[in-house]
Parts: structure tokens; C-alpha cells; sequence
């Protein structure tokens, strides 16, 4: 069982309900994590639900298996999440773009001035690169982080970039306004944790082969550190088929809607890897009520040093938000669905 401590509950309303559990010989353990003070005890705990309940600084009691996602929890409503100067959540539909890598400060500086004018709203591009073999392109590391600082100041988009090491987020954090979390770090649990104690948000992809429980208590976890600011991303997930390189579950855009509070946005291009699949997939996203896409353009696909087969031109990913837009208009005007109609 865990007992959940009002915020406001002091020193004594937790040594009162230590004590209770103590009594009864029943062991009770405190966790204090940022925002949260929990006590846990193990099943033989529940006996005392009432007389527990009832004490001054409780909040509530759960099992472990409902307070996974506690404060991820919720449903009718999105929380703004701001990010520079513009948000995630606030009922428009938010367009990340740019390179899977920034693969020097020239190349960056033209695909964002070309994303940019494309009309996206932040600017993604890896300066850590999570990459499956250690033999390829690792990104440039802070030299990365400062030519997207650069394009950032020149263009006005805020950047969204990955952190994958908890050692690495004060250099990250002082470059970026986005922290992103790759999918193959969805549960890398110290790093949640130590971005739970940031200031800067948190963009946290889906794992690859993670449930939307799993995926909610990740997100809980950085929740719970006391950083509220929280964007989920759906990228794909992992099955039989092989004609993508994941297969998008858009169907996780709803059904996250559902169970949380917190903005959802999609990565056709992770979940797809064809570059002919993005646009469509991203128009589905946005049919199926996602708070925006990311997505990876580059000036030169040819030349792009990772991910080249997916990535957009940047003609496209105009013609893509263009055509985002225009279903998002139809579904308000006509179909209901922005006002919460299934
Ligand atoms: C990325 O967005 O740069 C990336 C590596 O994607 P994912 O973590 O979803 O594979
Ligand atoms: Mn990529």
C-alpha cells in the first residue's frame, strides 16, 4: 500500500503515520521525491486503511499498481507545456523539424533557416546520438549543441535536442530548451530521475516495445521529481511487419488522451523510416488529435550522415503542415473531434 502525504503535511503528520504502522509492528518506508512524499508499507498494511485515512496529512491511499502514473493521470483536459517561446498542448498543432544530426554548423544553419520558414515551430537535431552501432556517426557532442544554440538565436526556434547520459544534462540544459529522452532510453530511470529535478521540459519518446502503462510511468517519473513540464511522443513500435521500420500506433494518440493530462505529439519518421510514409502519417496524427509531430528534414538527404531515407525536403514538410492544418480545421468546423467527440 503507499500513503500519499498532503503537500502540506509537516514532520510530525509524517512521523504520525510512520509511528501507526511501527505499533503494529507492520514495516513502513518514506520517500520523499521532489514534489512527492509517499509511505510505503507491504500489504499487510492494509488492515490499517481506515484508521490511516483518517490521520492529518494524508492525502490519499493507493495500491502500487494505481499510483503508477498518479500525476500523469487525467483526461479532458491538456496541459500547456511551454518550450522558448512557443508551447506544446495549448490546442495548436506544434511542428518539430530538422536533421536526425547535427552534422555541422553549416548544413544545420540552412535546414533551420529552410524549417523555419516551412513554418515549424522548433528545431530537433541530435548532438548525442543514440546509434545502434558504435562504428557509425556519434554526433559532435558540444560543437552540435552549439551550432544549434546559433540557429536557434539566428531562426527563433526553440531547440529540441537529446540528453542520453544524466552526466550530460547540465551541458545540454545550457543549450537546449527541449530535453528529449530517445526511445532506447524510455526507462533509463536514473536519467528520469535526474531530469525530474530540471527546470527545462521533457520530451519523452515512447520505447519501442513499451505499453502506454509503461510509458506513463516513465513519464511519472520525471513527474514526480517536481518537473511538471512533460511531452509524450509516440515513434513506433516494434512487430512483425517489416515494410516500416516500426509500425506507428496512432491509436496510442487517443488512448493516451484518455488516460493522461499531458500533450502528445508523433515521429512519423522513426515510426515509418520511408520518407514517402511521413506526410500521410503525419495528417493521420493529426486526425487522431495529436498536439503536433516531429519530424526529420534535411536540404540534402543524400548527404545526410543518418536516417537519409526518411528524411523531408523542406518543400515537403511545408506542404505537410499545410495539410495538417487543413484537417485540424475540418475536424473543429465539422466533425467535433477538437471538442472531445469520438
Ligand atoms: C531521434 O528522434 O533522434 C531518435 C533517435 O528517435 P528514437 O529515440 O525514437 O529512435
Ligand atoms: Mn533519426
Amino acid at each position: 500500500m503507499l500513503v500519499f502525504l498532503r503537500p502540506d503535511a509537516d514532520a510530525a503528520d509524517r512521523e504520525r503515520v510512520l509511528a501507526l504502522f511501527r505499533a503494529e509492528g507492520i514495516r513502513a518506508d518514506l520517500r520523499v521525491l521532489g514534489a512527492v512524499a509517499v509511505v510505503e508499507t507491504p500489504p499487510s498494511g492494509n488492515r490499517l486503511r481506515d484508521r490511516v485515512a483518517a490521520l492529518p496529512g494524508v492525502e490519499r491511499l493507493e495500491s502500487s499498481e494505481s499510483a503508477a502514473y498518479r500525476l500523469a493521470a487525467g483526461h479532458g483536459r491538456t496541459t500547456r507545456v511551454p518550450v522558448g517561446g512557443t508551447a506544446f498542448g495549448d490546442g495548436s498543432f506544434a511542428v518539430v523539424a530538422g536533421p536526425c544530426a547535427v552534422e555541422g554548423r553549416e548544413v544545420l544553419l540552412e535546414i533551420a533557416e529552410a524549417v523555419r520558414a516551412a513554418g515549424a515551430h522548433a528545431l530537433r537535431g541530435g548532438a548525442f546520438k543514440p546509434r545502434t552501432s558504435p562504428y557509425t556517426f556519434q554526433g559532435l557532442g558540444e560543437e552540435g549543441l552549439r551550432a544549434l544554440r546559433e540557429a536557434s538565436d539566428r531562426t527563433g526556434l526553440p531547440v529540441v535536442t537529446e540528453v542520453m547520459d544524466p552526466r550530460e544534462i547540465p551541458l545540454v540544459s545550457r543549450y537546449a530548451d527541449l530535453l528529449q529522452v530517445g526511445s532506447r532510453n524510455m526507462q533509463n530511470f536514473p536519467l528520469l530521475q535526474e531530469l525530474g529535478r530540471q527546470a527545462r521540459p521533457v520530451l519523452l519518446k515512447r520505447g519501442m516495445s513499451a505499453t502506454l502503462g509503461e510509458f506513463l510511468a516513465a513519464a511519472e517519473y520525471v513527474l514526480s521529481g517536481g518537473n511538471g513540464k512533460v511531452i509524450l511522443c509516440e515513434r513506433g513500435v516494434r512487430t512483425f511487419g517489416d515494410d516500416t521500420r516500426n509500425t506507428l500506433d496512432l491509436a496510442a494518440v487517443p488512448a493516451l488522451r484518455s488516460r493522461t493530462h499531458l500533450p502528445v505529439i508523433v515521429d512519423p519518421s522513426h515510426a515509418t523510416g520511408r520518407a514517402d510514409l511521413v506526410r500521410p502519417m503525419a495528417r493521420a496524427a493529426a486526425a487522431a488529435g495529436a498536439d503536433g509531430v516531429m519530424v526529420e528534414v534535411h536540404v540534402r538527404p543524400d548527404e545526410a550522415l543518418c536516417d537519409a531515407r526518411q528524411a523531408l525536403l523542406p518543400a515537403e514538410l511545408e506542404a505537410m503542415i499545410a495539410e495538417c492544418h487543413a484537417i485540424r480545421s475540418v475536424l473543429a468546423n465539422g466533425a467535433g473531434l477538437m471538442t472531445g467527440a469520438r
